[in-house]
């Protein structure tokens, strides 16, 4: 098991799939910060905590998927922050710490079952983030320098 995985770098601009139209606009990790992800850390849809620049902390979830610039052959790092941002942060820090594991990637039927699916990972993740266990990462260290 290698969560909770601590990962931070400058958000980058995605593949423009659109996540925003949907409501749920997913931040993008740089090549780099990706590639230092466990090789166990497969594929799939993960819960934590997130912090852009000296913004408070707040809940999100993550996907792990694979990188179409790379032909599909390196991972991509989205994180969705479970808050509304006044403004775009392109090019701000994001720390993250990844500490559950909440389902496997699939493809959905439709638009409306992906975003159903995306609610549920939302409720899920805001419902565990409450046990102490996972709520005491909330106030790490980690989040608490500021660069
Ligand atoms: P891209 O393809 O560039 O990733 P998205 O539609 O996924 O475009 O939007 C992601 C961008 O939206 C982020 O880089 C960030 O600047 C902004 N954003 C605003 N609110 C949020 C949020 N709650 N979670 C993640 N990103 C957000
Ligand atoms: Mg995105």
């Amino acid at each position: 098991n290698k969560l909770p995985h601590f990962a931070e770098g400058k958000v980058v601009k995605g593949f423009g799939r659109g996540s925003k139209e949907l409501g749920i606009p997913t931040a993008n990790f740089p090549q780099d910060v990706v590639d230092k992800l466990p090789e166990e850390i497969g594929e799939g849809v993960y819960f934590g905590w997130a912090r852009v620049n000296s913004k408070p902390v707040y809940k999100m979830v993550m996907s792990i998927g694979w990188n179409p610039y790379y032909k599909n052959k390196k991972k991509s790092m989205e994180t969705h922050i479970i808050n509304e941002f006044e403004e775009d942060f392109y090019g701000s820090e994001l720390k993250v710490v990844m500490l559950g594991y909440i389902r496997p990637m699939r493809d959905f039927k439709s638009l409306d079952e992906l975003i159903k699916a995306i609610q549920a990972d939302i409720k899920e993740a805001e419902e565990k983030l409450e046990l102490p266990e996972y709520k005491e990462f909330r106030d790490n260290n980690f989040f608490r320098e500021t660069s």
